[in-house]
């Protein structure tokens, strides 16, 4: 997760972070990495360093082990730089241009001038950051699968280039309920800081009452007795995500038995018990034990980049 913001949203929850806690818990090996070098891609000023070790609190929160699970910042495994540097050699420029996110960043950095290099390169720095560890998988939101597709691509060239078997393609986990693998933002368009549609896994009890208060329904249930259409109601949606009772929820809406207001009543109290534990649970971190996890985890991530990088070296022949 990069650390273009201190916090992380209850999307990057759903697209990703749901799955990292879910497959520590099934005693897969974790390297949790903030990608704080991709920051920079898209962000301006020198906060990224600051921003990184609140997105680790956020991983903590949100139900990551430290104890299980390697929690690191990208630019303290210098691995990383290297390898992206080699893969940047075999990487053919063509696939790079026709990523869509790269289309799709670019047309929000307006103008050539201030686009940077580190752009285009995006998907190749990912590809190291993943095929350093060897994954089986990488659990990450649908919009991350075009990347993931270039890693692998990037993973076999290297492979068929240097005549070694080194890199296994790895699944993409993305999540199959298609709201989890893009969670609609308050306003139903993707949910995303730079649309400030977000519900933040540290918002406090009160802002994220004041936020459901606002959000998106359906604009022609102007009274209770009108139908709703949950299907493109921000509340109706997340309700179907953290509510047990949303079918019962659902039907009164359509058939205009409740109004929106106790739709968001009812949605508030649910999501605030979902965050309530990772707000407990990012209360008890200090600053102090945040650097000792962060430190750790880094040397855990740099004893298998190592090997890997040894074995990357060696196939293309660098000694
Ligand atoms: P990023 O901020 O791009 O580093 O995103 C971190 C992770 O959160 C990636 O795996 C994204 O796919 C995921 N993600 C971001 N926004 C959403 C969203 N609205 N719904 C689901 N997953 C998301």
């Amino acid at each position: 997760m990069r650390s273009t913001s201190p916090k992380l949203h209850i999307g990057n929850y759903e697209g990703a972070l749901r799955n990292w806690v879910q497959m520590q818990d099934e005693g897969y090996e974790m390297f949790c990495m903030v990608a704080d070098w991709h920051a920079l891609t898209t962000m301006e000023g020198k906060e990224s360093g600051r921003f990184a070790r609140e997105v680790a609190k956020d991983f903590i929160a949100g139900g990551i082990d430290p104890a299980k699970s390697a929690v690191f910042i990208q630019s303290h495994v210098k691995e990383h730089a290297e390898f992206h540097l080699l893969l940047s050699m075999i990487t053919p420029l063509g696939w790079l241009e026709r990523n869509p996110t790269y289309k799709e960043k670019q047309a929000d950095i307006l103008g050539v001038e201030r686009e940077p290099y580190g752009l285009l390169g995006y998907p190749v720095l990912q590809t190291a950051d993943i095929l350093l560890y060897r994954p089986v998988g990488v659990p990450v939101g649908r919009d991350q699968a075009p990347h993931l597709e270039i890693g692998n691509d990037i993973g076999q060239r290297f492979n068929r280039l240097f005549d070694v078997e080194l890199f296994e393609p790895y699944q993409y986990l993305i999540p199959k309920d298609e709201n989890r693998a893009k969670l609609p933002g308050l306003d139903m368009r993707k949910m995303s800081k730079s649309y400030d549609n977000c519900i933040y896994l540290s918002d406090t009890a009160d802002e994220t009452a004041a936020k459901i208060k606002s959000a998106f329904t359906t604009p022609t249930k102007l009274r209770k007795e009108d139908p709703g259409v949950p299907e493109g109601c921000a509340v109706c949606q997340y309700l179907k995500l953290y509510s047990p009772d949303w079918e019962r929820q659902w039907a009164e809406d359509v058939a205009g038995e409740r109004g929106c207001f106790q739709s968001k009543k009812e949605l508030t109290e649910v999501i605030n018990e979902f965050l309530r534990p990772m707000r407990e649970r990012r209360a008890a971190l200090d600053d102090g034990a945040v650097e000792e996890i962060l430190v750790a985890g880094a040397e855990k991530a740099r004893s298998v980049a190592a090997d890997t990088m040894d074995r990357v070296r060696s196939a293309m022949g660098l000694y």
